[in-house]
Parts: structure tokens; C-alpha cells; sequence
């Protein structure tokens, strides 16, 4: 049993509020993602659970014995270098059975945890290579089987990957989820990187000053964020956030381009978000039904093209499938499907639709 839970925990650096009443539950077995910008506590969470910092109240619990007077050592849970580093003088089987020589491991338990742990991360072949020999992927591979080769009940690392260039960190974030899968054991992740963090986690926690501002699934969290401050930190291009201005007619935005009917958004909103991928833009033509904007600048991506607008004095962003004809300058008309609408109110918190 590895769940991990914080029941209502603050840190203070003196008059730094580094984790502020933080609660949350993590599942055995569970990928589990921190992630906020930089200095929101992130690392402060994992050195408590570590146990390298001590609460200055609340409750941390671990496989629901309350931890918050056992040392570190008797926690059983890992931190996994932060830059997956691996000492160069030695081979692949050294720096992956390093941590186990340190302890003073056995080596019959030594040879059978390295059999399985290479057998898990497809590196037995490579064992004898020092690290020079090997791929980029592979060293991420034995970095890993290092770490996991101490078999605690929870792993832990901090920003992982973010050293890699963009192209093996994709790869590298892959492996880790198949990883943790394979070997159903609890992984708590920090990254502040949001793809990264939607791409891994089966549940997520996003944070904001020490405080966690929302806990799920990715997913629900994509499509149902509790605020402004969520709903700007997932997704890209970031969700468009406009101000409502109250009509007979109902709702408008940005200087009338948005309209929604009465009775379509909840009497308190003040603001509204729309994803871009939500925001349907046509060439202008009359008799169509879509507001009026202009195009300032499209970014074509291959895939997808970015299309940024002006309507009145505010600045949209749209996201069209493949290489649509738009160009800057140019006339078009809005939609916005009013169910996919996000409604804020004053301060920023989400309004149930
Ligand atoms: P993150 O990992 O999200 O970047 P941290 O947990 O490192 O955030 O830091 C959270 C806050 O606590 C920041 O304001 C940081 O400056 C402060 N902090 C972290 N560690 C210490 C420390 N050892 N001494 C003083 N302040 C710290
Ligand atoms: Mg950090």
C-alpha cells in the first residue's frame, strides 16, 4: 500500500508561504503529476514527502501511517535524480546496481532485482556498455532502472526530463508512462511543463503560491477548469479569456464579435473563455451568420495553423485544422458554439453552466 496523502499541510520559509494547506490523496499504483510554474512549491511537496523537510502543521500520511515523525529512511519512498546523470567511469550494471552496493544489498538479491529491472526496461543487452556507448535513449533507460532498482513503494522525481532536448523528451515521457505501468508501482511527478503533465499523469494537481488550485483527471481539468488561473496554464495556444458585458440580448465579448444569448450563461459571469480550437473562423461573406473580425497574423504549423484576430479592441486566437486560406489583413466571421463556452465569475472562479 502506497497511497500518500497531505491532510491540510503548510511549510513556511520564514516569510515564504512555500506549501499553503495543501490536501490531496494519492492512489496506490497511481502516475500523479505536480504541476504549477516555477517556485509554487512543486519541490517543497516532494522533500516533505520525502521526509528532507518537516511540516510546520498537518498531516502527511503514507500507506495511511501518519509519517510526519519518521525519518526519511524509514519512509520507503525514492527520489529519482533529478538529471538522470549516470557516472561515466562506470558500466550500464554498475550504475544501475549502485544504489543497492551502497546499502550493502546482498548480491544474490542484487543479481535478481537487476534481472528484473533490465528485463522491465529492455537493457540487459547493453549491461556491459559504459554510458558513452550508449544511445540517449538508452542511458535514459538505465538512469531509470537505477532509480527503480531500490524498489521502495513510491517513486518520486522532480522535473526528470526537462534537461533532454525536446525530441527525446518526448520520447523519454513515453517510456515513463509505459514504465510505471508496467510496473503498477505509485509515481509522483513534478514538471512544469503542461503537455508533459497532461501527456503523464492519470491525475493531476495544479498548483498556484503553495496552494493547490485543482486535483483530477487531465482531461476534466482541460474541459473543466475551476478558474481563470487553471484554465490558462493547459492548453495551446492558452484559452481565450474575454469580459462579458451584460445585454437585453444576453452576453457580448469582445466588442460585440461574441454574442450569447439570454439565458445561455449564468447571471454572475464576468468573464468568458473559449479554447481556440473552439473558435470557428470562415471567410467573411455576406449573409453569414458569424461576427465580424480581422485577421492580424496566421502561423501555419503543418498540422494545425494558428489564426490571431481582432475583433474591437480585443485579440483572439483561433485553431484551424491543416493550412486553411487566411490571410492577415483579411475579413472574417467568428463562431462560437455557446456550449463550449467557459463562464468566470468576478475574481476568476468557474461558474457551472
Ligand atoms: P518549485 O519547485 O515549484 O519551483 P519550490 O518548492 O522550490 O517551488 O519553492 C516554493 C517557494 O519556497 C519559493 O518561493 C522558494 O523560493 C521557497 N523556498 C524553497 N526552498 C527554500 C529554502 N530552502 N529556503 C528558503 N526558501 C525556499
Ligand atoms: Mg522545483
Amino acid at each position: 500500500m502506497a497511497e500518500i496523502a497531505f491532510r491540510h499541510v503548510t511549510k513556511r520559509y520564514g516569510d515564504t508561504l512555500a506549501v499553503d494547506d495543501a490536501s490531496f490523496t494519492v492512489e496506490d499504483n497511481e502516475f500523479f503529476c505536480f504541476f504549477g510554474p516555477p517556485l509554487s512549491g512543486k519541490s517543497t511537496i516532494l522533500r516533505l514527502i520525502l521526509g528532507l523537510e518537516t511540516p510546520d502543521s498537518g498531516e502527511i500520511l503514507i500507506g495511511g501511517r501518519p509519517v510526519n515523525k519518521v525519518s526519511p529512511a524509514g519512509r520507503n519512498v525514492a527520489m529519482v535524480f533529478q538529471n538522470l546523470a549516470l557516472f561515466p567511469h562506470m558500466t550500464a550494471r554498475e550504475n544501475v546496481c549502485f544504489p543497492l552496493v551502497e546499502r550493502k544489498v546482498a548480491h544474490a538479491e542484487i543479481d535478481r532485482r537487476l534481472a528484473d529491472v533490465s528485463a522491465k526496461l529492455h537493457i540487459g543487452h547493453i549491461l556491459h556498455k559504459p554510458p558513452a556507448q550508449l544511445s540517449g535513449g538508452e542511458r535514459q533507460r538505465v538512469a531509470i532502472a537505477r532509480a527503480l532498482v531500490r524498489d521502495p513503494a513510491a517513486y518520486l522525481m522532480d522535473d526528470p526530463i526537462s534537461a533532454l532536448d525536446a525530441r527525446l523528451r518526448e520520447e523519454t515521457r513515453v517510456e515513463l508512462k509505459r514504465i510505471q505501468r508496467d510496473l503498477g508501482k505509485t509515481l509522483i511527478y513534478v514538471t512544469h511543463d503542461q503537455e508533459e503533465a497532461m501527456s503523464v499523469a492519470d491525475r493531476m494537481a495544479i498548483l498556484d503560491n503553495g496552494a493547490i488550485r485543482q486535483v483530477g483527471a487531465p482531461s476534466e481539468i482541460y474541459d473543466s477548469p475551476a478558474s481563470v488561473y487553471v484554465a490558462r496554464l493547459l492548453g495551446s495556444p492558452v484559452m481565450n479569456i474575454l469580459a462579458g458585458r451584460h445585454t437585453e440580448a444576453g452576453l457580448e465579448a469582445a466588442h460585440g464579435a461574441i454574442r450569447l444569448p439570454a439565458g445561455s450563461v449564468p447571471a454572475g459571469t464576468a468573464e468568458i473563455g473559449i479554447r481556440p480550437e473552439n473558435l470557428k473562423v470562415e471567410p467573411w461573406g455576406e449573409g453569414k451568420a458569424g461576427r465580424p473580425a480581422k485577421v492580424f497574423e496566421v502561423e501555419p504549423l503543418g498540422g494545425y495553423t494558428v489564426v490571431t484576430l481582432d475583433a474591437g479592441q480585443s485579440r483572439l486566437r483561433a485553431l484551424m485544422r491543416g493550412q486553411p486560406d487566411i490571410r492577415p489583413e483579411a475579413e472574417v466571421a467568428l463562431f462560437c458554439d455557446p456550449g463550449r463556452i467557459h463562464c468566470f465569475a468576478q475574481g476568476g472562479g468557474a461558474l457551472a453552466r
